[in-house]
């Protein structure tokens, strides 16, 4: 039985001519029997794929189909529907030429990039390095220069890259003669093909080394170490990366570098938890502290400051210190650090202590009024 159409290209039946050309060269460009040799599955696919959107991209076809499926194409003598055998006068690979910009040319431009051809510069090119860097939550408040070694692969110095032993150069391939290709005539189902496949004598350059550099074996690049400054703005957060242009792997002979992308991380802090760019911190205090109140002295990651606590101070109070946590990432300003009191009741009083408290609970239960015990758990 015939799939549905908009179902071999995994649109929605209103899918636009535009979608239907994106669904048709992804299809198209998976199963093309270039790339599937001998593959009977791929190539069923391939034509089933032509067929689908040769009739979807022709409107009175596609109203058809719609209204009556396949045996609508089939009554009304649209002769595709009825398969590619002798006769049809369908080609599916006049649909991929269509749809790619004819010839080989623009077929092999899709199909060079993975595999090895290495004809155009963006193959050849160092790949993108990517590290991590641990920062504390002071140097992301400040922001910081830090020097990290990273391994990468860097130009060879005995050949400046070239890949060529000094002094000699660089010969025309002799198995491609310098066209970097080689074609094959192949028989398929659909006929006579040309089949184009990078050299892999001199992996579609074209030319090779007379006599290869041997520090590098002719990639003109070498394992090695840099050292290299990395400037983190104040306000980064984990996850949060820079790209560093042209700091990562070199490229073959000369070719572009990657980049390096430094992914930043929070290392943990002793004291301090973040939460945007406030830090939140816990200040323990004795009951007598509590009541009566006091001010001391605390961190933060600007500096030690004075913080007032007033008398009769609760537990689990927040006090805010403004501009006193995390410098914002991309403007002026700080977000603040946030206090948190935390009463704490002696376990291991001492016998002068413990005769101080015995005398305070006698005042307290003498006390009119008193205090209420219960209350309704919020
Ligand atoms: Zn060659
Ligand atoms: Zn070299």
């Amino acid at each position: 039985m015939a799939r549905d159409y908009y179902e071999i290209l995994g649109v929605s039946r209103n899918a636009s001519d535009e979608e239907l050309k994106k669904a048709y060269r992804k299809i198209a460009m998976k199963y093309h029997p270039d790339k599937n040799p001998g593959n009977k599955q791929a190539e069923e696919k391939f034509k089933e794929t032509a067929e689908a959107y040769s009739v979807l991209t022709d409107s009175e076809k596609r109203r058809t189909y719609d209204q009556f499926g396949h045996d609508g194409l089939k009554s009304r003598g649209f002769s595709n529907a009825a398969g590619f055998g002798g006769g049809s006068g369908f080609d599916p690979f006049d649909i991929f030429r269509e749809v790619f910009g004819g010839g080989f040319g623009g077929f092999e431009d899709f199909f060079s990039g993975g595999t090895g051809s290495r004809t155009r510069s963006g193959s050849r090119s160092g790949s993108d390095l990517k590290i991590q860097l641990a920062l504390t939550l002071e140097e992301i408040n400040t922001g910081v220069t830090k020097k990290v070694k990273i391994k990468r692969m860097n130009v060879c110095t005995a050949c400046n890259g070239s890949g060529s032993k000094l002094g000699t150069s660089r010969i025309t391939c002799p198995v491609c003669h310098g066209s970097g290709e080689i074609r094959e005539m192949t028989r398929s189902l659909f006929g006579q093909m040309v089949n184009v496949r990078p050299c892999s004598n001199c992996q579609g350059e074209g030319s090779i080394a007379e006599q290869r550099c041997s520090s590098c074996g002719g990639d003109g690049k070498v394992r090695g170490i840099k050292e290299i400054s990395v400037q983190v703005p104040s306000g980064v957060s984990a996850g949060n990366y820079l790209t560093m242009r042209d700091e990562g792997n070199a490229g073959i002979r000369k070719s572009p570098r990657g980049n390096l992308i430094v992914i930043f991380d929070e290392k943990p802090h002793d004291i301090f938890i973040r939460n945007e760019d406030d830090v939140f911190v816990n200040l323990h205090i004795t009951i007598a502290e509590a009541v009566l109140g006091t001010d001391l002295e605390i961190p933060t990651l600007n500096g030690r400051v004075r913080l007032v606590i007033p008398p009769g101070t609760q537990s689990g109070k927040m006090l805010r210190l403004r501009q006193k946590g995390i410098h914002h990432l991309h403007h002026s300003g700080k977000g603040d650090q946030i206090v948190r009191i935390k009463v704490d009741i002696p376990v291991n009083s001492s016998s002068q202590e413990k005769k101080l408290y015995r005398e305070l609970i006698d005042i307290e239960q003498k006390r009119e009024g008193k205090f209420s015990r219960f209350s309704k758990i919020e």
